[in-house]
């Protein structure tokens, strides 16, 4: 068993960086949760306070409902793999493995036990003679992650521990430590500035911009109801479409007019933008939510003019623009298109967000 919940945390650093600002998130038992943001938003900071490698300047944080602020790290029972994995290189896998439990005075029969078990789940069996110079990148990970297993500790901490990794061993690893998720059944904080990381791993995702944590949801709640421009445009590859339009009022039906096209806007969007009729709002709307059209439908398509093609093999990446605005569209990699055309999409009105211009939200 163990939770993680940090109430109202803030870390202001001597000289004065408010790094974390606010902070509630409430972590359940054998929870798989991603901290996701840009770099510098505050995302090791948080972790390595719940670590307590980093004092907390308000607030309170429970783990297991305790509250832990002036408990040392080593009567957390946390364990955290770095980006750097940190392995001591002059000692073999073993040993490095081991080294955490010889410091608590686990006997010898249980480290060997413990050890060898870690290494059978990592496949590294054979590679507990060596030191780390003699290791891929990717072993390497496997042995600091190795270190934290024969702990076992109740809360398992992630730092960036695969953006030192090629992109193909990344995307390897990455679908190996949500399996090892699965098996241990234990509680994960993983820290990433990768989004993909984030939504393919994350149970559930917390969002990090300027310290401030922006949402907090499943991976599909961000994606498709994101609560402001800033998670909009964060989460999703390639990033959501935003376009500057003006709301109005015609013939009775609420359109938006880009400048180059005007579109009809029926339903719940239709009245959730009627109060800005006669102002501008932030049209956002996903590269997949588009339909190719060969010709222009009065209300319904834009025309832009195709700029970059990017065949994907499974699918087609047309950059387009119009005089005002750059779009992403994601389409049929059947469907031909060629530098200089002029192509109609028609967006899917039902899914498309509406963001104050102002706020962002
Ligand atoms: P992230 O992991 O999301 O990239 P960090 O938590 O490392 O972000 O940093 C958050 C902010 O705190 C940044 O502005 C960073 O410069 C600042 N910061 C991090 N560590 C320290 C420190 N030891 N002293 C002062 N400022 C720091
Ligand atoms: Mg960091």
């Amino acid at each position: 068993m163990a939770t993680v919940e940090l109430k109202n945390v803030n870390k202001v650093y001597d000289g004065g960086v408010h790094a974390v600002k606010h902070a509630n998130i409430t972590i359940q038992d054998k929870e798989f949760v991603v901290l996701v943001g840009p770099s510098g938003c505050g995302k090791t900071t948080t972790l390595r306070m719940v670590a307590g490698l980093e004092d907390i300047s308000s607030g309170e944080l429970y783990i297991d409902g305790k509250l832990v602020n002036d408990v040392p790290p080593k009567d957390r029972d946390i364990a955290m793999v770095f980006q750097n994995y940190a392995l001591y290189p002059h000692m073999t896998v073993f040993d490095n493995m081991a080294f955490g439990l010889k410091i608590r005075k686990y006997d010898k029969e249980e480290i060997q036990k413990r050890v060898d078990e870690a290494a059978e789940i990592l496949e590294i069996k054979e590679l507990l003679e060596r030191r780390p110079k003699q290791l891929s990148g990717g072993q390497r990970q496997r042995v600091a992650v190795g270190r934290a297993i024969v702990r076992h500790p109740k809360v398992f901490l992630f730092d960036e521990p695969l953006s030192n990794l090629d992109a193909k061993l990344r995307v390897q690893m990455r679908a190996e430590i949500s399996s090892l998720h699965t098996r241990l059944q234990a509680t994960m904080i993983y820290v990433t500035h990768d989004q993909v990381e984030a939504m393919t791993m994350g149970d559930k995702i917390v969002v990090m911009k300027d310290g401030v944590i922006q949402q907090i949801g499943d991976p599909l709640t961000l994606y498709n109801k994101p609560v402001n421009r800033f998670v909009a445009g964060f989460m999703g590859s390639p990033p959501m479409n935003f376009m500057n339009v003006e709301v109005k009022e015609e013939g009775g039906k609420i359109v938006i007019d880009e400048g180059t096209f005007k579109l009809n806007v029926e339903g719940k969007n239709a009245e959730a933008i009627k109060p800005y009729v006669g102002k501008s709002m932030v049209f956002g709307y996903r590269a997949e939510d588009l339909v190719y059209s060969d010709k222009a439908v009065d209300g319904k398509s834009m025309a832009v003019t195709v700029g970059v093609i990017e065949p994907l093999g499974a699918e087609t990446h047309v950059y387009g623009s119009t005089e005002k605005h750059q779009m992403i569209a994601r389409v049929d990699p059947h469907i031909t298109f060629n530098v200089g055309d002029t192509a109609h999409f028609k967006p899917d009105m039902e899914k498309v967000i509406f963001f104050d211009l102002e706020t962002d939200d």
